[in-house]
């Protein structure tokens, strides 16, 4: 393992105490110095970045087909070419987003003037999980920096490739605008020692909790993009085929491990019927018969994940209720686990946290009011799923569910609607970027009041109050 600094020189992990420190003084005296302020170093940063990705794209392909078995073009849609969307969005929206907003100054405060501006914050701390190694690293990325900070960006350990690769690009491209620590949990915890002017965390709960905490001992502002069990409702409304397909390309899809993955799926005994029909022939459209033998199709990231999800799944195959519709083989040695899906019932292991791996569990309820009950009774998804025709259903889960995002007839793609903020509710996260939402995010909407000496008006509410007992 190595450590970068800006100036992009490598030295070995075994730092002495406050080498992190160093590296984030570093990023501070970066931004005191006011580089960051032009917007044009920011355009100047993030068509450096873009600049990065399309000339060692091949090089962020291979780190993402070892780390995840990505085939590369899921890797252009959902990590590097998304990340190229998202920049050219952001570079061709930025001005008209840094454009001062004016307010209403009352009556009584007239003559005067009063707007908004956005400001940046500092020094922002991204720390990235695994499951989108590169995307989820950059994205956090392009808004703190179209927002004027200097960013520490922390990769996860679990994508070592990945990591690797971050830390050997950014310093060229991007030095002294973002430094790349390596590491995993001794560097993060360090680096949630230091002090930064916003932390924006991606990954689990658990973690999320420990970097609140952190956070709040130097009342540092955070986002927590986490996740949780995604749910999907279906009806007999929908065109089966096609929902088939849509369901099985966002829950398959980098296999499993993505956090707006159809989690599990509620339906009626029929419309579960109906889509059970559809989905193994949905499944071997896209990965054929034999999907171990797929390019298309990713692999676990790790033993341990591997394991929690086969461990799952053969305790929930044991239970009287379950009923296999496609799949369940699995091969510890290449972190394969089949497209599964399965009846079970609303006890199983399955359904009691977020399964992150490629396995969808159907479970039978009497109505899309009872569906509507179960989502309810379960901490706030990242997203919620619903494929049905009929209005009165999906104004029922628009007006009594609660999510960070709803979508109808398709799983995961409000990621790439760059006006939509992207981020979860109560248990699945705080705060949300893309876009002008990231910018939002990463800076601080300053209030500015410009009122002349004179005309005098404010005479009227000065002590003794004299004038304004007559009025009030
Ligand atoms: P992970 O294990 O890679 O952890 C995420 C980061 O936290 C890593 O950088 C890791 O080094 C750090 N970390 C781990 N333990 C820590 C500790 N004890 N103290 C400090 N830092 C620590 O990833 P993960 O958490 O397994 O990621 C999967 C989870 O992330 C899933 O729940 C998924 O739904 C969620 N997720 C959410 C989003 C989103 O945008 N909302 C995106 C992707 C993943």
């Amino acid at each position: 393992r190595t450590v970068v600094d800006p100036a992009g020189v490598d030295t070995p992990a075994a730092r002495p105490p406050g080498s992190v420190g160093s590296l984030v003084a570093a990023a501070r005296a970066v931004f005191d110095s006011g580089v960051t302020r032009p917007v044009a170093w920011r355009r100047d940063r993030l068509k450096a970045m873009n600049r990065m990705l399309l000339e060692h794209r091949g090089d962020f392909t291979a780190a993402l087909a070892a780390d995840l078995g990505k085939h590369p073009s899921e890797s252009w849609l959902t990590e590097l070419g998304f990340l190229a969307s998202e920049i050219t969005h952001t570079i061709k929206h930025l001005d008209q987003w840094l454009a001062p907003r004016r307010a209403d100054v009352p009556l009584a405060l007239q003559p005067a003037k009063a707007h908004t501006i956005l400001e940046p914050l500092g020094v922002v701390l991204v720390i990235a999980p695994w499951n989108y190694p590169i995307q989820l690293v950059l994205a956090p990325v392009i808004g703190a920096l179209a927002a004027g900070n200097t960013v520490v960006a922390k990769p996860s350990e679990m994508a070592p490739a990945c990591a690797a690769a971050l830390a050997r690009w950014i310093p060229v491209y991007l030095g002294g605008a973002v430094t790349v620590v390596e590491g995993g949990v001794p560097e993060t915890s360090a680096l949630l020692e230091e002090r930064f002017d916003h932390i924006f965390y991606t990954g689990n709960g658990r973690v999320g909790s420990i970097v609140m905490a952190a956070a709040a001992r130097q009342l540092t502002p955070v986002t927590l993009e986490l996740g949780g069990k995604s749910p999907v409702y279906i009806d007999d409304t929908v065109d089966m085929k096609a929902a088939a397909a849509r369901i099985a390309w966002g829950k398959f899809m980098n296999a499993g491990q993505t956090c707006v993955a159809p989690d599990y799926v509620l339906g009626t005994a029929s419309a579960l019927f109906n889509l059970a029909a559809e989905l193994p022939q949905a499944i071997r459209a896209m990965y054929g018969g034999a999907p171990s033998r797929s390019g298309a199709y990713g692999h676990m990231v790790s033993d341990a994940a591997f394991g929690r999800v086969a461990a799952m799944l053969d305790h929930d195959l044991r239970q009287d209720g379950t009923r296999m519709v496609t799949g369940g083989r699995s091969d510890p040695a290449t972190r394969y686990i089949e497209p599964t899906v399965l009846h079970v019932e609303a006890g199983a292991v399955l359904m009691e946290e977020e399964i992150f791996g490629p396995v969808l569990p159907l479970v039978t309820v009497e109505s899309a009011a009872d569906a509507v009950r179960f989502v309810n009774a379960r901490d706030k998804p990242l997203s919620l799923y619903v494929f049905s025709e009929d209005r009165g259903v999906r104004k029922a889960f628009t007006e009594q569910t609660s999510s960070g995002a709803l979508n109808f007839g398709v799983p995961a793609a409000h990621l790439s609607v760059p006006g939509l903020p992207f981020g979860g509710v109560g248990g699945s996260g705080m705060g949300a970027y893309h876009g002008q939402h990231s910018v939002e995010t990463f800076s601080h909407r300053k209030a500015v009041l410009d009122k002349p000496l004179a005309p005098d008006t404010l005479g009227l509410i000065y002590p003794p109050f004299g004038a304004l007992k007559r009025q009030v």
